[in-house]
């Protein structure tokens, strides 16, 4: 078989792959998008629930994870969310923001995949899929891949392959894999964005309340903090609060939980004593949490079986610091299998933070995912794909 000759040869179709093949492309660049799946773009046909959340109007390198956080800011500023809107509005895409800035597909995420496509055929670029990769190896002056098709050569290498997370979605380590074979670092991986599971004791409380979801504060012991939804699920914990608090989690660490955020607590106690001294804290209490929390909680001795009239200032100070400061010593976390993002991957001191060139490997690129840069929930990790997809594909 002859060998097969581009000027830039992306591996991985996905959102920071299709970015990066449309802006090469649009240069005049001879592209090849390479991917082993049947498919394109399969996290973002799933992603937000079908509906894709592709940006956040609120876009900011503190939302990011990374080892450098300096890191993001170069491509973030070149290619905003406010350029991916422009975007998906010239292909007359409609969206709305859900909550929090977060932008979702008002129809159906296939419409950011098509629009990928779309461009990425405006661009010229080729994308050739069912493609496994076997090996790769510096020539003099690129790149060669064997491959399930044949042999390729090309002058610059994207490899745009993802995270580990979701692995029924074809997720593969291929990308580290490479990282490791030219001598780049890859800090240590994990699941990011991903619910909590419980100690069996804990699995045994709260056992029943799967469904149950209220607003709260999460507190990580590194002191970062989200107020979002939190949701007791079969397993464990989950919910926005818990999927956000989750990436800077460490194993045996805990996480405080304010199930009352809004709330005055003692001056709450006053006021329902003044007006009705005989409820009871149980039919009190349910007003502000959902009556099964309460009901759970009571059962567990975890609040007293009294009325209002009858706590005693202690009682109330007990109560306000229980509800404030609820603290749980998670098992773990669900891990890759239902993780939305993969924490650590390729170093970023190894890259350009202007290009993503690999340092000491000219024409090796590293973009999306696979390196060490991993956003909060709500957008921000497909505008990561987005920026870091075009600021390589401005270069190859
Ligand atoms: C369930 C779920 C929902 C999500 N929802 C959102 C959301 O709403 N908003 C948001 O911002 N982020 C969301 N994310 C995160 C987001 O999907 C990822 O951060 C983003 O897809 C990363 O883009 P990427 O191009 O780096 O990798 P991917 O999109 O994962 O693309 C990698 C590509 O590489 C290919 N590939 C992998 N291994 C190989 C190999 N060995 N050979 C050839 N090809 C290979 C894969 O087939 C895939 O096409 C979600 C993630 C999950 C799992």
């Amino acid at each position: 078989m002859s060998v097969k000759q581009h000027q830039v040869i992306i591996i991985g179709a996905g959102a920071a792959g299709l970015m990066c093949a449309l802006t090469a492309g649009y240069r005049g660049r001879d592209v090849l998008l390479l991917d082993n799946a049947k498919q394109l773009g399969r996290k973002i046909l799933i992603s937000g629930g079908g509906r894709c959340n592709f940006t956040n109007q609120n876009i900011e390198p503190g939302a990011y994870l990374c080892s450098n956080p300096h890191f993001v800011k170069s491509a973030l500023a070149r290619f905003s969310q406010w350029d991916f809107i422009a975007m998906v509005e010239r292909h007359g895409i409609d969206y709305h923001e859900k909550t929090l800035g977060q932008l979702f597909c008002d129809d159906s995420a296939k419409d950011i995949v098509d629009m990928l496509t779309t461009e990425c055929d405006w661009a010229g670029v080729k994308i050739q899929l069912r493609t496994e990769i076997l090996s790769v190896a510096a020539t003099d002056g690129g790149y060669s891949l064997q491959t399930s098709e044949g042999e390729y050569r090309c002058k610059s290498l994207v490899i745009a392959t993802g995270g580990l997370s979701m692995p029924k979605l074809g997720a593969t380590p291929f990308g580290f894999r490479i990282a490791e074979q030219f001598a780049i670092k890859v800090l240590p991986t994990t699941a990011g964005l991903v619910p909590f599971t419980l100690q069996p004791e804990d699995k045994a409380r709260f056992e029943g309340l799967s469904g149950i979801s209220l607003p709260v504060i999460a507190k990580a012991e590194c002191g970062r903090q989200f107020r979002e939804a939190m949701l007791f699920t079969h397993r464990g914990l989950s919910g926005p609060a818990v999927l956000q608090i989750s990436s800077y989690w460490q194993p045996g660490q805990s996480v405080l939980f304010d199930l009352l955020p809004d709330l005055d607590f003692v001056d709450w106690c006053k006021t329902i004593t003044a007006e009705s001294p005989k409820l009871s804290l149980k039919n009190g209490l349910s007003r502000l949490l959902p009556k099964r929390l309460v009901e759970r909680l009571q059962e567990l001795g975890e609040l007293p079986n009294k009325n209002f009239n009858q706590l005693s200032k202690a009682d109330v100070a007990a109560l306000d610091s229980y509800f404030h400061c609820w603290q749980i010593q998670p098992g773990g976390t669900e891990g890759y299998r239902t993780a939305e993002v993969t924490l650590g991957g390729v170093d970023t001191d190894e890259l350009s933070s202007k290009t993503m060139e690999a340092k000491r490997h000219p024409g090796l690129y590293f973009i999306g995912e696979v390196v060490d840069v991993s956003g909060w929930l709500g957008g921000y990790n497909f505008q990561w794909a987005w920026s870091s997809g075009y600021a390589a594909g401005e270069v190859v």
